[in-house]
């Protein structure tokens, strides 16, 4: 088929996500035909060098052979089991056993789903299944985030914390928010520490608001993604883990995106040094090559729920998939076996850092620099010294983003922040051009406000 054949189909029979349907139907979306290590090329030939692992999660790139013969090999083997019937089998074993070996020793048990949506339906669940088995029924409130995404899911959706989204299908009871640590647009006067302690300090006054009894969970990303890709100040994290710990509430740490090596360790929280009860994972768990999730749980909570649970009333008919798994199993030997994690840590993800700042600290339209490891953002500011946003900085930002894709980089444009987050593979010489297209993007965006 020709583009237009393809985007004639597309708009007859998809509702895209998160885009207003009639203007992508008039533009036409790009059709991507190929991937391979960094490249995507779209059905007119042209290439683009992805500076997002696809929706942050082809850690690996595209195209890996050893991914595609783990599949094609389990296919063979055995194509699908379930785990419902007093059943197991070795692909999900064997995958779990290597999964806690990268894990820290606090954690013992998941919980496998195919998505990070269901991760955190999931959590919602189990957290309120173990406070029932303890005894304490009466907790059930999850706390989240004002602009936190846990995913598209009803409960999900409710717990993170987009307006827009709640707009379509309504909130739920038993879920509260506080407000998220972005010190740029809500700092004031603050230094980054006082406001990363007040944002926290917030927690508590939620806590003690709705009455600690009632309080099962506060669940965030380490560094918030879809919500504009912000690190919080470093006082932040510590306080919450006090907090949490003085009224036991269970830290649940959604680390769909921070997991898999993104910030240099294997999990975000461990760069950010607090220990959540709970992780959420997904999307870099297989880099992204099979739908596959999890919720993992702590020795303590693992330990309730075995011990006294029972009957643990949840069940998906793909949870643990053996494809999935098999796929999972060669991601994660070859994050560990070729180091890239630890290259990400002390070679690549450096790289990246420095010459992101070197790059736009001077740049006319870039207000703040934020990111560790192989993900960053770069603040928009209407002006520097005041931290001043542009008005229309979502305009401004999906413009940056779409003269990027003419410029041959995928970049995304979140609320007045442009992110990147590019495979865990690249290349000195491939972050080098992430970072050249990227400044052609932002150069020509500056140029179109006249500046
Ligand atoms: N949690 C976080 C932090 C995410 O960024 C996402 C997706 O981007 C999700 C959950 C939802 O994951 P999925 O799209 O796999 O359902």
């Amino acid at each position: 088929y020709s583009t237009e054949v393809w985007q004639t189909m597309d708009a007859a029979h998809h509702i895209h996500a998160f885009v207003d349907q009639k203007k992508l139907n008039a533009e036409g979306p790009r059709v991507i035909v190929k991937g391979e290590g960094m490249y995507l090329w779209d059905s007119e030939g042209k290439r683009y060098l992805d500076g997002m692992s696809g929706l942050w999660c082809t850690q690996l790139g595209y195209g890996r052979r050893d991914l595609i013969e783990a599949a094609s090999r389990q296919m063979e083997q055995l194509s699908y089991y379930n785990m419902f019937f007093h059943t197991t089998h070795p692909a999900v074993v064997e995958l779990s056993e290597l999964l806690f070996s990268l894990l820290p020793g606090r954690y013992s048990h998941v919980v496998y789903t195919n998505s990070g949506s269901e991760s955190n339906e999931v959590l919602i669940r189990t957290v309120r299944r173990f406070w029932q088995v303890v005894g304490k029924p009466s907790k059930r409130i999850m706390i989240g985030r004002w602009n936190g995404y846990h995913g598209s899911t009803l409960a999900a959706t409710a717990m993170g914390g987009m307006k827009f989204m709640h707009e379509m299908g309504g909130m739920l009871p038993d879920i509260a928010h506080i407000d998220e640590p972005y010190w740029y647009a809500h700092g004031g006067d603050m230094t980054p520490e006082e406001f990363g302690l007040r944002c926290a300090r917030q927690l508590e006054e939620k806590i003690l608001e709705l009455g600690s009894d009632n309080v099962a969970g506060f669940v965030a990303e380490p560094f918030q993604g879809a919500g504009g890709m912000i690190f919080p100040p470093e006082s932040y994290w510590p306080e919450i883990q006090r907090i949490c710990r003085k009224y036991d509430v269970l830290l649940c740490a959604d680390e769909v995106i921070g997991g898999f090596g993104r910030c240099g360790e294997w999990f975000a929280h461990q760069h950010f040094g607090f220990e959540p009860d709970t992780v959420s994972i997904a999307k870099g768990l297989t880099s992204g090559y099979v739908p596959m999730g999890g919720l993992v749980l702590s020795r303590r909570m693992a330990e309730a729920l075995v011990e006294q649970g029972g009957v643990f009333a949840h069940g998906l008919t793909y949870s643990g998939h053996p494809v999935a798994a098999a796929v999972a199993i060669a991601n994660l030997k070859a994050l560990r076996d070729e180091q890239i994690v630890e290259r990400v840590k002390t070679d690549t993800g450096p790289y990246l850092q420095r010459c992101l700042r070197e790059l736009f600290s001077d740049h006319p339209l870039v207000g703040e620099i934020q990111g560790t490891g192989m993900v960053a953002a770069l603040q928009l500011a209407d002006d520097k010294a005041t931290r001043k946003r542009f008005e229309k900085e979502d305009e401004i930002s999906w413009r940056c983003r779409t003269l990027g894709f003419e410029e041959g980089v995928i970049i995304r444009s979140t609320l007045g922040r442009m992110i990147m987050a590019p495979a865990l593979v690249a290349s000195h010489a491939e972050i080098d051009e992430l970072l050249d297209k990227t400044r052609r993007a932002m150069d020509r965006t500056a140029q179109s406000l006249g500046r």
